[in-house]
């Protein structure tokens, strides 16, 4: 159970020393219980103590890394059951499952197909986080080569798929040290499984056919074992039934503070239907609640890009717009005798702007004015994008350097500010651009 500020204080040293950059141990101790600072921070605590309060610190839900380098994701460490609540942290990582017994040349082709793919969307790049291959041979072997040849052509983290401990073993001699996830260990091979995990530095996942209380127990074995790191597979492979599940291990990890539960989950789309419809419809719920990884079946680009924007915008922070460092933005090698446009820093608006003035050929300046994250209408109505804040704007990002004229154009949504700009900056000549960004090119080509 979750421990009060005032419980954690009894168990700190009380000397206040101040060597955890608070000024007091009880300022420490409200902190720690808000978890909002790690125990280790204060450097005095006796192992009595910190073997009380690990508890008390540890998230609720455990934080998982899988991979390496550039493709490391993590997984877990969630607060919230609602998006609007906080914040979703750590976006579940999509993997494409490829098995041991298809064709060399087909699975070659997957995993570059994926290997590859990478969109952009609002200055972020989306792409798939790992290859998941399942032993369908049942032969360690052929597991093994299947690996290998995999491993020679990506980086990418491995969710392996078998219920032979052996063959996990025979997989992460080849697998290449990525920090892999086995999957699974059950009621039947989780002593072994875990004890590959352990050799190997690979996380672990558990899969129960036997409901929520078997899955806690297996937890409390394994990690008795000497693994941590645990993603669980509570079994179910419809849309109701694993939404039911999912939800109670979140609800009685966070809410109840049951630790046997608290760690990220896996979901099979691809196990839910039978078809690549009811994929995506899968794929789509446990994105939303609340896979820590879903396997795909399929991988399909032009399912991936709504997936993975999907994924974006749940794990977005509501109460932080996507927003661009303000600034002076450069579009086909401008010259002083370039326009100057402006409007605000909220992502959508810049890359809107930003993709049609790159796309018309024509050189110009764009001054991104820091409005919050908000969009032109709304940061206009809440104050955050006015004359003054343009003003600003242009004298902190020196304007009139790059410029040999003094002509601003302001977004036509907000031609209501011409006349108070004018005020703000004299000498300078306020122009009105169209509304839409798609009227961009041909306002440039009539721009003097
Ligand atoms: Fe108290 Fe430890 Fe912080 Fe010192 S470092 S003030 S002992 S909590």
């Amino acid at each position: 159970m979750a421990m009060s500020g005032l419980q954690i204080y009894k168990l700190l040293p009380k000397t206040n020393c101040k060597d955890c950059g608070f000024p007091t141990c009880l300022a420490f101790a409200m902190k720690l219980a808000a978890k909002q600072v790690e125990l280790d921070a204060c450097p005095h605590v006796s192992d009595e103590a910190k073997e009380a309060l690990s508890a008390a610190s540890a998230p609720p839900i455990r934080l998982v890394k899988l991979g390496t380098g550039e493709h490391e994701f993590q997984i877990g460490n969630e607060t919230v059951m609602f998006r609007h609540e906080k914040t979703f942290f750590n976006q579940p990582g999509v993997a494409l499952r490829v098995k041991d017994t298809e064709d060399a040349a087909a699975i070659a082709e997957k995993v570059e197909a994926v290997s590859n793919y990478s969109v952009e969307r609002v200055g972020i790049d989306m792409a798939f986080n790992a290859i998941a291959i399942e032993n369908a041979s049942g032969d360690a072997g052929t597991f093994a080569s299947v690996v290998e040849a995999v491993r020679a052509k990506t980086d990418l983290p491995f969710v392996l798929i078998s219920e032979s401990a052996d063959a996990h073993k025979a997989a992460l001699a080849v697998e290449g040290g990525h920090k892999p996830l086995l999957y699974a260990a059950t009621v039947d091979n989780w002593e072994a499984m875990a004890a590959v995990a352990k050799e190997g530095g690979a996380s672990l996942a558990i899969r129960s056919q036997g409901g929520l209380e078997e899955l806690a127990d297996l937890t409390q074995k394994i990690t008795k074992a000497g693994v941590e790191d645990l993603v669980l597979d509570p079994g179910d492979r419809t849309l109701s039934g694993s939404l039911a599940q999912f939800t109670q291990i979140r609800r009685l990890a966070l809410k109840k503070s049951f630790r046997p539960l608290g760690y990220p989950l896996i979901a099979f789309a691809g196990e839910v239907a039978d078809t690549e419809e009811g994929e995506i419809v899968a794929a789509s719920q446990y994105i939303a609640k609340y896979a820590g990884i879903v396997v795909m079946d399929r991988f399909d680009p032009s399912v991936a890009y709504p997936l993975l924007t999907l994924r974006l915008n749940i794990y977005t922070d509501p109460q932080k717009p996507i927003s661009v460092d303000p600034g002076i933005y450069e579009f086909n090698s401008p010259t002083a005798d370039a326009p100057l446009l402006t409007t605000t820093n909220f992502s959508l608006t810049y890359f809107s702007v930003a993709g049609e003035l790159d796309g018309s050929g024509m050189p110009a300046w764009l001054l991104i004015c820091d409005a919050e994250g908000m969009s032109v209408l709304t940061a206009w109505a809440a104050g955050k994008f006015d004359a003054e804040t343009i003003a600003k704007a242009v004298k902190a990002f020196n304007a009139d350097d790059k410029l040999s004229h003094k002509k601003i154009t302001l977004p036509g949504h907000v031609a209501v500010l011409s006349g108070e700009l004018e005020e703000e900056l004299p000498g300078w000549e306020i122009q009105v651009g169209p509304r839409e960004a798609v009227d961009l090119p041909a306002y440039l080509k009539s721009w003097n």
